[in-house]
């Protein structure tokens, strides 16, 4: 079984999602970037100081910051048998960090998660979160009291970098970087695309068969 997996794809693709349902399932650490920097953020730390105005711009983080944070999280025991990472590399050089970090081995499956822009629009506006990381849509998962996170109760509130503005940015981001990103994989024999335009179900089916079979 394939244990060592990157989840890739455009803002709101759904790679948290799906990369928590794999996780639990599979047994091993779900690495989202995103997720520790929001964290660094939320706490105030010098790391969370130094990323915001580049996330809350729709821009990304160094490379330095992000590769050295990946790395120590890594190297923490519960990573030693496997992991899925969400969100990183976003780029070539963090492609080369990430390959240095794990030597000969290297990732065994890389899932590229494949979504209209129209479609990105929408769930990214309509997105709504808690502070503990639920998420939430407007329309198509909605908190049964609206506002209010089902499962803790905080309020929920929309991320600064899911306005309409922003996330068009974060898609031109996405699409100067992941072309030579998706190449990189490829070359490697090790890179899977994935429609994940439809209802998550769905988009779950093909990822889980796809870890499977592979
Ligand atoms: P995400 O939750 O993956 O959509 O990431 C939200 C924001 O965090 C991005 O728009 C970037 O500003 C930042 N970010 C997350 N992961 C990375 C990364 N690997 N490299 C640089 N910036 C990142």
């Amino acid at each position: 079984m394939k244990s060592r997996l990157l989840i890739l794809g455009p803002p709101a693709g759904g790679k948290g999602t799906h990369a928590e349902r794999l996780a639990a399932e599979l047994g091993v650490p779900h690495i989202a970037t995103g997720d520790m920097l929001r964290k660094e953020v939320s706490e105030g730390s010098d790391l969370g100081v130094q990323a915001k105005a580049a996330m809350d711009a729709g821009e990304l983080v160094s490379d330095e910051l992000v590769g050295a944070m990946l790395v120590e999280r890594l190297e923490r025991e519960d990573a030693s048998e496997g992991w899925i990472i969400d969100g990183f590399p976003r780029d070539l050089k963090q492609a080369q960090v990430l390959d240095a970090e794990l030597g000969n081995r290297g990732v065994d499956l890389v899932i590229a998660l494949e979504v209209e822009r129209a479609d990105i629009i929408e769930r990214t506006v309509g997105r709504r979160v808690c502070p503990r990381g639920h998420v939430y849509h407007l329309t198509h998962n909605p908190p049964e009291t609206p506002g209010v996170c089902d499962i803790d109760g905080e309020a929920l509130v929309q991320r600064d970098d899911d306005t309409e503005e922003v996330i068009v940015h974060r898609i031109e981001v996405y699409h100067d970087e992941s072309g030579a990103l998706l190449d990189f994989y490829d070359s490697k024999g090790v890179l899977r695309k994935v429609d994940a335009s439809g209802p998550p179900d769905d988009t779950y089916a093909r990822i889980h068969a796809m870890v499977n079979s592979s």
